[in-house]
Protein backbone atom coordinates (compact mmCIF):
# COMPACT_ATOMS: atom_id res chain seq x y z
CA UNK A 1 0.00 0.00 0.00
CA UNK A 2 1.45 3.25 -1.35
CA UNK A 3 1.32 5.92 1.55
CA UNK A 4 3.93 8.54 -0.19
CA UNK A 5 2.89 12.28 -0.27
CA UNK A 6 4.23 13.76 -3.37
CA UNK A 7 5.29 17.77 -2.58
CA UNK A 8 5.25 19.03 -6.13
CA UNK A 9 6.44 22.66 -7.16
CA UNK A 10 4.07 23.29 -10.44
CA UNK A 11 6.65 26.53 -11.12
CA UNK A 12 5.75 29.49 -12.22
CA UNK A 13 2.87 29.32 -14.75
CA UNK A 14 4.01 28.06 -17.93
CA UNK A 15 3.19 24.83 -18.14
CA UNK A 16 6.24 24.41 -20.30
CA UNK A 17 8.03 25.20 -16.83
CA UNK A 18 7.11 22.24 -15.37
CA UNK A 19 9.88 19.10 -14.64
CA UNK A 20 9.26 15.60 -16.21
CA UNK A 21 9.28 14.65 -12.36
CA UNK A 22 6.58 16.80 -12.09
CA UNK A 23 4.34 15.63 -14.86
CA UNK A 24 5.22 11.69 -14.17
CA UNK A 25 4.55 12.36 -10.25
CA UNK A 26 1.04 13.70 -11.42
CA UNK A 27 0.47 11.11 -13.94
CA UNK A 28 0.62 8.48 -10.87
CA UNK A 29 -1.85 10.86 -8.30
CA UNK A 30 -5.66 9.86 -7.08
CA UNK A 31 -5.79 13.04 -5.44
CA UNK A 32 -4.15 16.22 -6.01
CA UNK A 33 -4.55 19.13 -3.78
CA UNK A 34 -3.63 21.92 -5.71
CA UNK A 35 -3.06 26.00 -4.35
CA UNK A 36 -4.52 28.36 -6.64
CA UNK A 37 -1.23 30.28 -7.95
CA UNK A 38 -0.90 26.87 -9.69
CA UNK A 39 -1.41 26.80 -13.60
CA UNK A 40 -4.92 25.09 -13.80
CA UNK A 41 -3.26 23.97 -17.44
CA UNK A 42 -0.75 21.63 -15.49
CA UNK A 43 -3.95 19.49 -14.67
CA UNK A 44 -4.34 17.83 -18.32
CA UNK A 45 -1.25 15.51 -16.69
CA UNK A 46 -3.31 14.12 -14.79
CA UNK A 47 -7.28 13.23 -15.77
CA UNK A 48 -7.89 10.45 -13.49
CA UNK A 49 -7.46 12.14 -10.47
CA UNK A 50 -9.45 13.73 -8.06
CA UNK A 51 -8.45 17.48 -8.10
CA UNK A 52 -9.09 19.60 -4.73
CA UNK A 53 -8.57 23.83 -4.85
CA UNK A 54 -6.90 24.36 -1.47
CA UNK A 55 -5.51 28.10 -2.19
CA UNK A 56 -4.73 30.39 0.57
CA UNK A 57 -4.72 34.03 -1.14
CA UNK A 58 -3.38 37.01 1.33
CA UNK A 59 -6.65 38.63 2.08
CA UNK A 60 -8.79 35.90 0.53
CA UNK A 61 -10.74 33.25 1.94
CA UNK A 62 -8.53 30.49 2.59
CA UNK A 63 -8.41 26.81 3.79
CA UNK A 64 -6.26 26.75 6.71
CA UNK A 65 -3.00 24.75 6.80
CA UNK A 66 -4.37 22.67 9.03
CA UNK A 67 -7.18 20.92 7.41
CA UNK A 68 -4.87 20.76 4.40
CA UNK A 69 -2.64 18.91 6.64
CA UNK A 70 -5.62 15.98 7.77
CA UNK A 71 -6.34 15.88 4.02
CA UNK A 72 -3.12 14.74 2.88
CA UNK A 73 -2.98 12.47 5.91
CA UNK A 74 -6.47 11.10 5.24
CA UNK A 75 -5.66 10.21 1.50
CA UNK A 76 -2.18 8.92 2.21
CA UNK A 77 -3.81 6.65 4.65
CA UNK A 78 -6.09 5.22 2.55
CA UNK A 79 -3.35 4.41 0.26
CA UNK A 80 -4.14 6.74 -2.36
CA UNK A 81 -0.80 8.59 -4.17
CA UNK A 82 -1.19 11.73 -3.12
CA UNK A 83 0.27 15.12 -4.77
CA UNK A 84 -0.07 18.41 -2.81
CA UNK A 85 0.95 20.89 -5.61
CA UNK A 86 1.96 24.00 -5.18
CA UNK A 87 3.50 27.35 -7.21
CA UNK A 88 6.85 27.85 -8.17
CA UNK A 89 9.09 25.68 -5.21
CA UNK A 90 7.87 23.71 -2.70
CA UNK A 91 10.45 24.89 -0.70
CA UNK A 92 10.30 28.63 -1.69
CA UNK A 93 8.15 30.11 0.20
CA UNK A 94 5.77 27.41 -0.06
CA UNK A 95 5.30 25.43 3.58
CA UNK A 96 7.37 22.70 1.90
CA UNK A 97 9.48 21.76 4.83
CA UNK A 98 6.85 22.60 7.09
CA UNK A 99 4.20 19.93 5.50
CA UNK A 100 7.21 17.20 5.16
CA UNK A 101 7.88 17.76 8.55
CA UNK A 102 4.38 16.94 9.88
CA UNK A 103 3.63 13.98 7.41
CA UNK A 104 7.23 11.86 8.59
CA UNK A 105 6.12 12.48 12.22
CA UNK A 106 3.04 10.71 11.16
CA UNK A 107 4.99 7.96 9.69
CA UNK A 108 4.08 8.99 6.03
CA UNK A 109 6.70 9.07 3.38
CA UNK A 110 7.35 12.26 1.26
CA UNK A 111 9.15 13.31 -1.89
CA UNK A 112 9.81 16.39 -3.27
CA UNK A 113 9.93 17.31 -6.33
CA UNK A 114 11.44 20.80 -6.64
CA UNK A 115 9.78 24.03 -9.38
CA UNK A 116 11.10 26.98 -11.27
CA UNK A 117 10.67 29.05 -8.27
CA UNK A 118 8.81 32.44 -9.77
CA UNK A 119 11.31 35.25 -8.54
CA UNK A 120 13.83 33.14 -10.64
CA UNK A 121 11.74 32.19 -13.64
CA UNK A 122 10.70 36.09 -13.75
CA UNK A 123 13.73 37.54 -13.96
CA UNK A 124 15.00 35.08 -16.54
CA UNK A 125 11.76 35.70 -18.43
CA UNK A 126 12.54 39.40 -18.53
CA UNK A 127 16.19 39.00 -20.02
CA UNK A 128 17.26 40.42 -16.16
CA UNK A 129 20.35 38.37 -15.32
CA UNK A 130 19.92 38.10 -11.74
CA UNK A 131 23.76 37.19 -11.32
CA UNK A 132 26.13 39.33 -13.74
CA UNK A 133 30.57 38.90 -13.66
CA UNK A 134 31.89 42.36 -12.16
CA UNK A 135 28.17 43.36 -11.32
CA UNK A 136 26.10 40.94 -9.08
CA UNK A 137 27.89 38.00 -7.23
CA UNK A 138 25.05 36.44 -5.49
CA UNK A 139 21.10 36.45 -5.27
CA UNK A 140 19.43 36.75 -1.98
CA UNK A 141 15.35 35.64 -1.71
CA UNK A 142 13.65 37.23 0.81
CA UNK A 143 10.04 38.03 1.72
CA UNK A 144 8.39 41.08 2.83
CA UNK A 145 6.17 39.75 4.27
CA UNK A 146 5.70 37.90 7.75
CA UNK A 147 3.10 36.14 9.96
CA UNK A 148 4.79 37.57 13.16
CA UNK A 149 6.29 40.57 12.09
CA UNK A 150 9.93 40.03 12.59
CA UNK A 151 11.69 42.51 11.01
CA UNK A 152 14.18 41.59 8.55
CA UNK A 153 18.16 42.73 8.82
CA UNK A 154 17.52 45.31 6.05
CA UNK A 155 20.61 46.67 6.38
CA UNK A 156 22.86 43.75 5.74
CA UNK A 157 20.71 42.67 3.11
CA UNK A 158 21.24 46.21 1.51
CA UNK A 159 24.93 46.35 2.24
CA UNK A 160 25.22 42.62 0.93
CA UNK A 161 26.10 43.51 -3.08
CA UNK A 162 23.73 40.33 -4.05
CA UNK A 163 20.76 40.92 -6.39
CA UNK A 164 17.69 41.25 -3.66
CA UNK A 165 14.79 38.77 -5.07
CA UNK A 166 11.75 39.96 -3.15
CA UNK A 167 8.53 37.41 -3.16
CA UNK A 168 5.11 39.23 -1.87
CA UNK A 169 6.08 42.96 -1.62
CA UNK A 170 3.38 44.58 -3.29
CA UNK A 171 1.98 45.65 -0.45
CA UNK A 172 5.11 46.44 1.50
CA UNK A 173 6.03 49.16 -1.16
CA UNK A 174 6.97 52.00 1.24
CA UNK A 175 8.70 49.48 3.29
CA UNK A 176 10.76 48.21 0.98
CA UNK A 177 12.37 51.75 -0.18
CA UNK A 178 12.20 53.03 3.43
CA UNK A 179 14.55 50.42 4.51
CA UNK A 180 17.32 49.52 1.49
CA UNK A 181 17.26 53.31 1.40
CA UNK A 182 18.22 53.89 5.34
CA UNK A 183 20.72 50.82 4.93
CA UNK A 184 22.57 52.20 2.17
CA UNK A 185 21.07 51.44 -1.51
CA UNK A 186 21.02 54.49 -3.61
CA UNK A 187 17.87 55.39 -4.30
CA UNK A 188 18.61 55.66 -8.10
CA UNK A 189 18.97 51.90 -7.55
CA UNK A 190 17.67 49.89 -10.55
CA UNK A 191 14.23 47.63 -9.71
CA UNK A 192 12.20 45.86 -11.65
CA UNK A 193 8.95 44.76 -11.22
CA UNK A 194 7.19 41.49 -12.43
CA UNK A 195 3.84 40.63 -12.60
CA UNK A 196 2.37 37.02 -13.52
CA UNK A 197 5.68 35.95 -14.60
CA UNK A 198 6.00 33.25 -17.78
CA UNK A 199 2.60 33.61 -18.16
CA UNK A 200 0.79 35.58 -21.23
CA UNK A 201 -0.02 38.18 -19.06
CA UNK A 202 3.66 38.50 -17.49
CA UNK A 203 4.02 42.76 -17.25
CA UNK A 204 7.10 44.07 -16.37
CA UNK A 205 8.14 47.57 -14.91
CA UNK A 206 11.16 48.99 -14.53
CA UNK A 207 11.63 51.35 -11.95
CA UNK A 208 14.15 52.72 -9.02
CA UNK A 209 14.04 52.39 -5.66
CA UNK A 210 12.99 55.67 -4.74
CA UNK A 211 10.30 55.83 -7.19
CA UNK A 212 8.96 52.42 -6.75
CA UNK A 213 5.90 53.35 -5.33
CA UNK A 214 4.48 56.06 -7.60
CA UNK A 215 5.70 53.70 -10.80
CA UNK A 216 4.00 50.85 -9.27
CA UNK A 217 0.75 52.87 -8.40
CA UNK A 218 0.87 54.30 -12.42
CA UNK A 219 1.34 50.41 -13.71
CA UNK A 220 -1.27 49.42 -11.17
CA UNK A 221 1.04 46.74 -9.84
CA UNK A 222 -0.90 43.71 -8.73
CA UNK A 223 -0.04 40.69 -7.20
CA UNK A 224 1.68 38.04 -7.85
CA UNK A 225 4.40 40.21 -8.63
CA UNK A 226 8.23 39.59 -7.78
CA UNK A 227 10.71 42.47 -7.48
CA UNK A 228 14.31 42.87 -8.40
CA UNK A 229 16.59 45.32 -6.58
CA UNK A 230 20.33 45.62 -8.05
CA UNK A 231 22.37 47.22 -10.46
CA UNK A 232 21.17 44.36 -12.67
CA UNK A 233 17.09 45.01 -12.89
CA UNK A 234 18.12 47.67 -15.87
CA UNK A 235 19.58 45.10 -17.81
CA UNK A 236 17.73 42.79 -20.11
CA UNK A 237 15.40 44.99 -22.18
CA UNK A 238 17.13 43.59 -25.42
CA UNK A 239 16.81 40.66 -23.82
CA UNK A 240 13.40 40.63 -23.23
CA UNK A 241 12.29 42.13 -26.44
CA UNK A 242 14.24 39.07 -28.41
CA UNK A 243 12.07 36.43 -25.53
CA UNK A 244 8.99 38.03 -27.00
CA UNK A 245 7.49 37.86 -23.53
CA UNK A 246 8.35 40.79 -21.42
CA UNK A 247 5.75 44.02 -21.62
CA UNK A 248 7.75 46.79 -21.00
CA UNK A 249 6.36 49.97 -19.07
N1 LIG B 1 6.53 28.77 -3.85
C1 LIG B 1 6.38 29.93 -4.72
C2 LIG B 1 6.22 31.21 -3.93
C3 LIG B 1 4.91 31.28 -3.16
S1 LIG B 1 4.76 32.78 -2.25
C4 LIG B 1 7.56 30.01 -5.67
O1 LIG B 1 8.55 29.29 -5.46
O2 LIG B 1 7.50 30.76 -6.64
C5 LIG B 1 3.72 33.72 -3.32
C6 LIG B 1 4.51 34.84 -3.97
O3 LIG B 1 5.33 34.32 -5.00
C7 LIG B 1 3.66 35.90 -4.65
O4 LIG B 1 3.19 36.85 -3.74
C8 LIG B 1 4.66 36.50 -5.60
O5 LIG B 1 5.55 37.37 -4.95
C9 LIG B 1 5.44 35.28 -6.04
N2 LIG B 1 4.91 34.67 -7.27
C10 LIG B 1 4.37 33.45 -7.42
N3 LIG B 1 4.04 33.23 -8.71
C11 LIG B 1 4.37 34.35 -9.38
C12 LIG B 1 4.31 34.75 -10.75
N4 LIG B 1 3.84 33.94 -11.71
N5 LIG B 1 4.78 35.97 -11.07
C13 LIG B 1 5.28 36.80 -10.15
N6 LIG B 1 5.38 36.48 -8.85
C14 LIG B 1 4.93 35.28 -8.47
Amino acid sequence: MSTKVWLVGAGPGDPELLTLKAVRALGGADVVLIDDLVNPAVLEHCPQARVIAVGKRGGCRSTPQAFIHRLMLRYARQGKCVVRLKGGDPCIFGRGGEEAQWLQERGIDVELVNGITAGLAGATQCGIPLTLRGIARGVTLITAHTQDDSSLNWQALAQSGTTLVIYMGVAKLAEIREQLVAGGLASHTPVAMIENASLPEQRLCRSTLGTLQDDAQAFGLKSPAILVVGEVAAYGAQLAALCGTAKSA
